[in-house]
């Protein structure tokens, strides 16, 4: 089955895995490919706030162009059809979790685009503003997407789950069962040529974590769609020593794509 519920128990395991990139026998080529790295991983520790959140300036001032080269023609037909889904999902009471929403939570940014973001489910600010990643998570997601090129709303973001788990616990696989149609329906709809999955519970609902071992960092496929699992922005603000490797599973994501991060000044 290509959507796969997995059990919770383990949703929010935070093991790391680094490999170590491949170094080159000539010293001097050594010494280059370690600078370029470093100076690279300044920049995106820069554009995410190493010691805190940077000024809004310095992302504005990135080039930020939208949907990306690859981004399919806009289609009048994608945006009702996930209209009317998102009002399907505003009145749904297919589980629980609708009991304690404030405002269902659909999607953010274009389905006119490349690349989609798929998180876990809302948090408080989220039930209360009806869009997904509005939250501090979500202010270290937009940097994120800019520091890869993309303009806030020139990518699409939605989760596993449309309502808040309470107490912002992982969604129940009931609950993510119910909420499936959605998410598919979605994924369809917007037919990127990537997904990034934030965090493992969303890697599992799309099928793309591996029985054992490492999971962030590995290629996977929902539908024919390449799938790249990383860490949840939430975790990277507990642990910010793990940029690092989110950043080079980015950086994989627009090698895919034909996409060079945006060049900054200093
Ligand atoms: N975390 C998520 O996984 N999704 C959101 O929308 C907000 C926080």
């Amino acid at each position: 089955m290509e959507y796969e519920i997995s059990d919770p128990a383990t949703a929010k395991s935070t093991k790391a895995a680094y490999t170590r990139p491949n170094v080159s026998s000539d010293p001097e080529n050594e010494l280059a490919s370690v600078i370029a790295s470093a100076r690279e991983l300044l920049q995106w520790e820069e554009t995410l706030g190493g010691a805190g959140f940077p000024a809004p300036e310095a992302i504005s001032a990135l080039e930020t162009p939208s949907g990306g080269p690859g981004a399919h023609p806009y289609d009048e037909d994608t945006a009702a059809r996930l209209q009317v889904l998102a009002e399907e999902a505003a009145e749904c009471t297919r589980c629980e979790l609708s009991r304690g929403r404030t405002k269902s939570v659909f999607a953010r940014g274009t389905p006119h685009t490349d690349l989609v973001f798929v998180g876990e489910g809302p948090g408080f600010h989220e039930d209360q503003q009806g869009l997904p990643f509005v939250g501090r998570a979500g202010q270290l997601l937009d940097r994120m997407v800019a520091a890869m090129g993309y303009a806030r709303d020139g990518v699409y973001i939605c989760n596993v789950v449309k309502c808040r788990p309470p107490e912002n616990r992982t969604p129940l696989p009931t609950e993510a069962s119910a909420c499936a149609h959605y998410l598919i329906s979605q994924l369809d709809l917007v037919r990127p040529k990537a997904i990034v999955a934030l965090g493992r519970c969303a890697a599992e609902n799309l099928g793309v974590v591996p029985p054992a071992g490492r999971w962030r960092g590995i290629w996977g496929e929902w539908r024919g769609i390449p799938v790249m699992p990383t860490y949840h922005p939430a975790f990277l603000l507990r642990s910010p020593q793990f940029k690092k490797p989110v950043w080079e599973d980015l950086q994989e994501v627009l090698r895919h794509l034909n996409r060079e991060p945006p060049k900054r000044g200093r």
